[in-house]
């Protein structure tokens, strides 16, 4: 979830909301999550397009094929997403991860299907990352003032202490009775770096099911780009935002039968005590992970590109070379930065094309 959410008064959810679509029309006045741009200049047929706001952002499904199809697979999707939410979403105090996080401590808690679904997804990334990705940092994102804004820098003894309760090894997830038990009282869940890349491949499998091939499902920057070309074209084209000027594209990436997930320093980010904070922590030092700025995954799984665009941000390129051992089909572009001088950035690609020269 990119942007920051509140446990809000249905009132004040209302005014949320609109501003929440103010930003979303001048992200699209500016070119879309990601920057989406069309370089369509033929007539081709119109494609279906359903807009929604979901994870605190704005989701667009672009569907090329038969309207009742489209129109079908749109509001399934939307119906299946804002369910989802309504079980994931850690701002909201009703859902049913808030209450699984402020009642683990005391006893197993039993799991929805869904809410499962995404708890052994995140167990796998974690696995998978060798801990670089853990939806258990909920305490570090509290501490930098994610989840309520602070102050003053953490001291090292707070970062110690938020440390001590992050760790997949102090859960007990039960697989047969479907429970989560917290080792201490403070832990906590966060889905934000998974959320969006799980939710593209129920998407995706929703279009299927109705037969969609041709079209994207853009849930605010993660990017499913099916199977079939648009009309006319060989891929689709999605721009990467210049994490320096968040406004400009820096360049396009031509994907088919891809998602695309970036993680940018500049997402979620603020000062705090004049020092740049972002909300990509590393769980080992318990710290926003200095001197990266951006990390783009290309990849045929949506949730792959949302974990391993996080942990690679995270680890670097130790990340990115055995992840791409165990995909070869995957891309990755880094782009690393210091906070001091964020003009001067280094980009490292892997399977990504180098851009063809301007003419
Ligand atoms: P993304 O933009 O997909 O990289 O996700 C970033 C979000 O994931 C943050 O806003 C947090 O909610 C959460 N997060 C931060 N650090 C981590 C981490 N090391 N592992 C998993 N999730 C994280
Ligand atoms: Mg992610």
């Amino acid at each position: 979830m990119d942007m920051e959410q509140r446990g809000i008064p249905t009132s004040a959810k209302t005014q949320a909301a609109r501003a929440v679509l103010a930003c979303a029309i001048l992200l699209l006045a500016l070119g879309g999550g990601q920057l989406l741009r069309r370089f369509d200049q033929r007539p081709g047929p119109e494609p279906h397009v359903h807009e929604f706001l979901i994870f605190n952002t704005y989701a667009r499904l672009t569907f090329w094929g038969a309207e009742d199809a489209a129109k079908a697979a749109a509001g399934e999707i939307a119906g299946e997403l804002k369910t989802l939410e309504k079980v994931i979403n850690t701002y909201d105090p009703e859902s049913e991860i808030s209450r699984l996080n402020e009642t683990a401590h005391l006893e197993p808690v039993p799991c929805s299907e869904r809410l499962w679904g995404i708890i052994d997804a995140s167990r796998q990334a974690h696995e998978l990352t060798a801990g670089a990705f853990d939806i258990s940092v909920g305490p570090l994102m509290k501490l930098w003032g994610f989840y309520g804004k602070r102050q003053a820098m953490p001291s090292e003894q707070e970062i110690a202490e938020a440390r001590d309760l992050v760790g997949l090894h102090r859960i007990a997830f039960d697989r047969e009775a479907r429970t989560v038990r917290f080792e201490r009282a403070g832990m906590f869940l966060d889905f934000g770096g998974i959320a969006k890349g799980y939710a593209l491949d129920i998407g995706k499998a929703i279009a299927a099911r109705h037969g969609l091939t041709c079209g994207m499902i853009d849930l605010g920057g993660n990017i499913a780009c099916l199977e079939t070309p648009p009309p006319g074209k060989q891929a689709y084209t999605v721009g990467i935002r210049n994490p320096a000027r968040t406004d400009q594209v820096l360049e396009t990436a031509e994907l088919r039968g891809m998602c695309i997930a970036t993680s940018g320093n500049y997402e979620r980010c603020f000062l705090l005590d004049g020092q740049f904070i972002h909300h990509i922590i590393d769980p080992q030092t318990g710290r926003p992970v200095p001197a990266m700025a951006s990390v783009s995954v290309a990849t045929p799984s949506g949730l792959a590109s949302d974990i391993f665009s996080t942990a690679i941000f995270v680890r670097g390129r130790d990340m990115a070379e055995r992840y791409l051992a165990s995909e070869p089909a995957a891309r990755v572009l880094m782009i690393s930065a210091s906070p001091q001088h964020p003009e001067e950035m280094t980009i490292e690609r892997f399977n990504w094309p180098v851009p063809e020269p301007r003419k």
